[in-house]
């Protein structure tokens, strides 16, 4: 599917680089590479590459500022982007997301990781989300947004409007990881303040009422929550 797409991989290591692009190239993935976050940026919007992977930790301009720049341009807007972080940088990711990037892969990393992520990543943007009025189905859940209902192995599941929209939200993309901030920005409708703690209240509320469906909300440990790829 996406064996000819070509990605942009911007990493001031270059042994790390080097380990990816040859593992991408192996597999059929073309490459072009960035040692500087200037180099990354001027290279992505002169050749707008299909995804970019892209390390935080970068001399001057580092990857978070790369990131929100390409954000912030409406030719590279649209690129999907997985970021490289040090383990444990949970801030970075938080923020990573919070500024736009799509995915990211904690280092240190095996080549397996980073094709399957690719991939991953390459599939949800040809996948669009399910529009508006369409029902979303994974493995045993049921939603159907217009009517708003929701079932679990064709048993219906009464939700609180605030439960359903949160489910819905992390439903029409599974195996997107939404940061807490990101789900009280897709929640909030006006007069409620919610808070990190409501977030994760809603969501131990809406894992017992799913039942049988609870594990499929994930818990992604320091950054946030996301729906399983795979029920
Ligand atoms: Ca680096």
């Amino acid at each position: 599917m996406s064996s000819k797409s070509t990605i942009l991989v911007v990493e001031d290591e270059s042994d790390i680089a080097e380990l990816i692009a040859y593992n991408l190239e192996r597999e059929g993935f073309k490459v072009e590479s960035a040692l500087s976050g200037e180099e990354g940026l001027s290279k992505a919007r002169k050749n707008l590459p299909d995804l970019i992977i892209l390390d935080i930790m970068l001399p001057e301009m580092n990857g978070l500022d790369v990131c929100r720049a390409l954000r912030s341009d409406q030719a590279t807007q649209r690129i999907p982007i997985i970021m490289l972080t040090a383990r444990n940088e949970d801030i970075d990711i938080v923020t990573g997301l919070e500024v736009g990037a799509d995915d990211y892969i904690t280092k240190p990393f095996s080549p397996r990781v980073i094709i399957a992520r690719v991939r991953s990543v390459l599939r949800r943007y040809k996948e669009p989300a399910a529009s508006k009025s369409e029902s979303v189905r994974l493995g045993e859940l049921t939603i159907d947004q217009g009517k708003r209902r929701v079932s679990v192995s064709g048993a219906p599941i009464e939700l609180t409007h605030t439960e359903f929209e949160l489910l819905y939200v992390l439903a029409v993309r599974p195996g997107w990881v939404f940061s807490r901030t990101q789900l009280i920005d897709s929640l909030r409708d006006g007069q409620m303040v919610i808070t990190d703690r409501a977030i994760d209240v809603q969501v131990a509320n809406l894992r017992k009422k799913l039942a049988a469906c609870g594990h499929y909300i994930e818990t992604v440990r320091g950054v946030g929550y996301r729906m399983t790829e795979t029920p």
